[in-house]
């Protein structure tokens, strides 16, 4: 029931020239239809809408971050207004390096949400522990805390998309096993059945991003209740990106 998501984040990343042959061999592709996996890909702001131009079909565009609000004196800051009108349907928040390198906080990326989804965008919602917090087993706290944040701002939960990323795992080659990923999932699954409704958890996806690649996918997508991927390094690579929507069940 729930259709198979992966997210390609570029993060700081790319240039016109590899942006465009990235998208060209996307759109090239034989991948699984769209009944199947839906493909988005995230490129730096300033290139968005030359994103939006490009790609095909199959493909659809993220922005990697926006303000809360609609216009005004925010020197430096995108609307979710802005990016809905190049065409772009989703933006990624509350991923941790905004969280950590950028400081925002769960009431701003709250704001930030509810803002996004009342103008018609699907959110990318990133949460995860850190090592720190594993390490002392308050992984499933981190988690409810960073859902909570969220539960009172949410108009529609069908525009959500809950990435789960242990930041230990993101960047370092350190993916989390099958079993680590299933177990996070599955707790949020069941948060969003006990806090927002049985419908809502069966009928949310639950992605894993954190050292994603070509040789370590089709074992984590095994898993029940990982229904995507969003994926950093690899999804610059064209093959790896590739197998990894491959990998679709
Ligand atoms: P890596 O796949 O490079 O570990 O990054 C994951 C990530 O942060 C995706 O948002």
């Amino acid at each position: 029931t729930r259709k198979f998501f992966v997210g390609g984040n570029h993060k700081l990343n790319g240039n016109r020239q590899s942006l465009h042959t990235l998208i060209e061999s996307l759109n090239n592709a034989t991948i699984p239809s769209s009944d199947i996996v839906e493909v988005v890909i995230s490129p730096p702001s300033i290139y968005l809408e030359t994103a939006q131009k490009a790609v095909g079909p199959r493909i659809q565009v993220a922005a990697q971050n926006c303000y809360s609000e609609a216009k005004g004196a925010f020197t430096g800051e995108i609307a979710a207004e802005m990016i809905k009108d190049i065409g772009n349907q989703w933006v990624i928040l509350g991923h941790s390096e905004r969280r950590k390198i950028f400081g925002e906080s769960g009431e701003l990326i709250a704001k930030k949400l509810k803002h996004a989804i009342e103008v018609g965008l699907g959110v990318i919602f990133c949460i995860g522990e850190q090592l720190a917090d594993r390490e002392l087993n308050q992984t499933d706290a981190v988690i409810s805390s960073q859902m909570k944040d969220i539960l009172g701002s949410v108009p529609d939960w069908s525009k959500v998309v809950v990435a789960y990323e242990p930041v230990w795992a993101i960047g370092t080659g350190k993916v989390a096993s099958p079993q680590q990923a299933q177990d996070a999932h599955h707790f949020i699954r069941e948060w969003l059945a006990s806090n927002v409704s049985k419908e809502v958890a069966t009928n949310t996806r639950i992605i894993y991003g954190g050292s994603v690649s070509a040789s370590n996918c089709n074992d984590l997508a095994k898993e029940a209740d990982v229904d995507g991927f969003l994926v950093g390094g690899a999804s610059l690579i064209a093959n790896d990106f590739i197998t990894i929507i491959s990998s679709a069940k």
